[in-house]
């Protein structure tokens, strides 16, 4: 019914409880060709860190339909949905998210394992060397710099081969050299993978290379998103 590998339908969602209850997503409804870089930006609380939880599976809506190739994430249940996000979505945060105790070696490898990768560890090595943290592979992450950091979490999304990757302002704790090395590597991985990239940013200058932006407001899209003449475009 779709060629988008991602499609929300009249995505709503409201959360926390009582007088904190906050509709925060209005009736998305959005689509992202394979391949595509979307860069997804508007005012903080306007919903995006949470629209970008909804299409990861890490949400469910209240209402709506959340396709990943066709397949609609708001019917499966909780196993079926950890499988499909292991396998077919990778994610970037802000603040890295790494396992404190574990190395950045055993970081990258946990996901593989989790999905019972034969070779998790040799697999992870090689993603570490691709970010070029292969010298760092038994650091732990207190004694890695920001940006090496959100190089082994990049590694770490993308090392399952996912369909799609999603970052949520990936640079934003990276002062302005290093989110930029940092963003020039997502971006150009993305490309070599032929992965689909949507990414919540507030750096103008990031989300202009991507494919196209998405405005949020106030948990809706804002306004009919126009092509940026990106370098991504094929
Ligand atoms: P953004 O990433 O654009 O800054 P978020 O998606 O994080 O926005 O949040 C959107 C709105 O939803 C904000 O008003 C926030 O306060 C609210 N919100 C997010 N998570 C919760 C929650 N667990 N309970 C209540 N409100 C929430
Ligand atoms: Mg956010």
């Amino acid at each position: 019914m779709t060629g988008k590998i991602i499609a929300l339908e009249d995505v709503e969602l409201s959360l926390g409880d009582g007088a904190a209850r906050v509709e925060v997503l209005k009736g998305i409804s959005l689509g992202v060709e394979q391949g595509e870089a979307v860069g997804l930006v508007g005012p903080s609380g306007s919903g995006k860190s949470t629209l970008l939880m909804v299409m990861a599976g890490l949400e469910r809506p209240d209402r709506g339909r959340v396709l990943l190739d066709g397949e609609d994430l708001t019917q499966l249940g909780e196993d079926e949905l950890a499988r499909v996000r292991g396998a077919r979505i990778g994610i970037v945060f802000q603040s890295f998210h790494l396992v404190p105790t574990m190395t950045a070696l055993e970081n990258v490898a946990l996901p593989l394992e989790l999905a019972g990768r034969p070779g998790a560890f040799r697999r992870a090595e090689e993603e570490l060397a691709i970010v070029g943290l292969g010298k760092r592979l038994h650091h732990y992450p207190s004694q890695l710099s920001g940006g090496e950091q959100q190089r082994v979490a990049i590694a770490r999304a993308l090392a399952p081969d996912p369909a799609v990757l999603v970052a949520d302002e990936p640079t934003g704790n990276l002062d302005e050299a290093t989110g930029r090395a940092v963003a020039d590597l997502l971006l150009g991985l993305k490309r070599e993978r032929g992965a689909t990239l949507v990414l919540v940013t507030h750096d103008l200058a990031l989300a202009r290379r991507c494919d196209r932006t998405v405005p949020l407001r106030a948990g809706r899209i804002a306004e009919a998103d126009a092509p940026t003449g990106a370098q991504d475009a094929a």
